[in-house]
């Protein structure tokens, strides 16, 4: 697929998802343009990027947006991402996964580049340690998830 074809595949992406009958179309036009930068990183076409348009800007405190991410070779495999707020073009995704200690889905990794999923996918999660001193290798926003049970030890309340 030449460059040219990518980038008309991306831009008619985002013209056909930034309507929607619930949302506004400011708001459908910046969760489009997420899944697209999700695509782009990811090396897919925007197609196999599915946002959750349930997405709010205006609950607070604000959730991020979840993108599932389809492998077009292998469409079984799944990957959840999240992105804290689509109003900004620089986040970093999180790759979301059970936390090794309670199960409960949630931000394993940071991923700016295709090769921060690699290194994932190589090393999986670090196991925890009894200690409670969280690896370096998971974000802040593993801690600070609200999603843990309310008894996991590694879950940071007042994070
Ligand atoms: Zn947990």
């Amino acid at each position: 697929m030449t460059i040219a074809s990518r980038a008309a595949s991306a831009n008619d992406y985002v013209r056909r998802h930034s309507t929607h009958p619930l949302i506004s179309r400011r708001k459908a036009a910046d969760i489009a343009r997420a899944a697209v930068r999700l695509a782009a990183l990811l090396g897919i076409d925007p197609v196999h990027v599915q946002p959750d348009r349930r997405w709010s800007s205006l609950s607070l405190p604000l959730v991020p947006l979840t993108l599932h991410a389809s492998d077009p070779d292998d469409p079984q495999q799944i990957y959840n991402f999240s992105y804290s707020d689509p109003l900004y073009d620089s986040e970093p995704f999180y790759l979301l996964g059970p936390c090794p200690a309670c199960e409960a889905t949630v931000p394993l990794a940071e991923i700016r580049s295709l090769a921060d999923l690699g290194v994932f996918i190589a090393d999986g999660p670090a196991p925890l340690p009894d200690n409670g001193i969280l690896p370096s290798s998971y974000p802040d926003e593993f801690d600070r998830n609200p999603s843990h049970s309310s008894t996991c030890p590694f879950w940071d309340s007042e994070g």
